[in-house]
């Protein structure tokens, strides 16, 4: 690690161990107690998985969470939470509880950073017939075509190599479904080889819309579930902190921090009543307080 990489590693230490100091009250190496058993309602026929994830490279504590709808008996399971079997030993069994009966048919990723795909090799052995829905724009660096920290950036601050791992066994052809544009239907997912006669269970339409909201990553988006007027965000924004305090992701993860911010503004203006992020001390963003954020960012 040469010293520009130190530097920065002791700078994004020093922010996360903020994050963590201040909502220490709920997240403590040393008390396992708010790793929550269950997938619990967090909306209607949305449910989310509470976790805190130790960021080894940091040595520091984040809260991560994995977000689950359900269309009747078929279930959408959003990012597939931090990487390191344990992590991935603590979800699966807990999925296979919350989906009961009914079938998991797509996980959608908002994006390929490692905290967000952790565990999609275990979850793709365990569910074989399950496809894995990503933005079409984030594909190469998903896939592996190319790091993250390839990726040009509008500042000099920027450092996430730490985001890259391989999962490429879990995205063959046949279980890959591309979104593409700025914004659409779900029911839309086409697969990479641009066949749509082969794709296999989508939302009902209508259902699942997907937002672009690039800057952090390439193809980040957002999911709006419209029966609940959930937005499930990803890194768009996190909410961190006590009191819990909302912001774009900090800019040693995130590559384009003006696109960042701008794509977070557009996501305030978008039709939905509660946000969640990925990283989040509380039970998700109001559509108002993104937009008082939003007002003044
Ligand atoms: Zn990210």
């Amino acid at each position: 690690m040469n010293l520009s990489s130190l530097s920065i590693a002791a700078t994004l230490t020093a922010v996360l161990a903020v994050f963590v100091l201040r909502h220490s009250s709920s997240v403590s190496p040393s008390d396992q107690s708010h790793q929550h058993g269950t997938f619990v309602p967090i909306a209607a026929d949305v449910f989310r998985l509470s976790y805190s994830w130790h960021i080894p490279w940091l040595g520091v504590w984040a809260p991560v969470h994995v977000l689950l709808a359900s269309f009747g008996k078929d279930y959408v399971l959003f990012d597939a939470g931090a990487p390191g079997r344990e992590y991935a030993d603590f979800l699966l069994p807990r999925l296979e509880t919350a989906l009961g009966d009914g079938q998991l048919r797509l996980i959608a990723l908002t994006h390929g950073h490692s905290d967000h795909v952790g565990a999609l090799e275990a979850l793709v052995q365990k569910y074989p017939d399950v496809q894995v829905v990503f933005h079409q724009d984030e594909a190469p660096y998903i896939t592996g075509q190319f790091p993250y920290d390839s990726l040009p950036s509008d500042h000099d601050k920027f450092n996430v190599t730490m985001f890259d791992i391989d999962v490429s066994s879990a995205l063959s052809e046949e279980r890959v479904l591309h979104v593409r544009g700025s914004s659409r239907d779900v029911a839309d997912a086409f697969r990479p080889s641009g066949c749509a006669s082969d794709v296999g269970w989508l939302p009902p339409r209508g259902a699942l819309h997907f937002h672009h909201a690039p800057g952090h990553a390439p193809g980040l988006v957002a999911y709006l579930h419209k029966g609940s007027g959930s937005a499930i965000v990803g890194d768009i924004v996190h909410q961190l902190g006590d009191p819990p305090v909302v912001d774009t992701s900090h800019f040693g993860f995130t590559s384009k921090l003006t696109q960042s911010t701008l794509s977070a503004k557009a996501l305030a203006a978008l039709d939905f009543d509660v946000a969640f992020p990925v990283h989040d001390s509380a039970a998700g963003v109001t559509k108002r307080a993104l937009q008082d954020w939003a007002q003044q960012a």
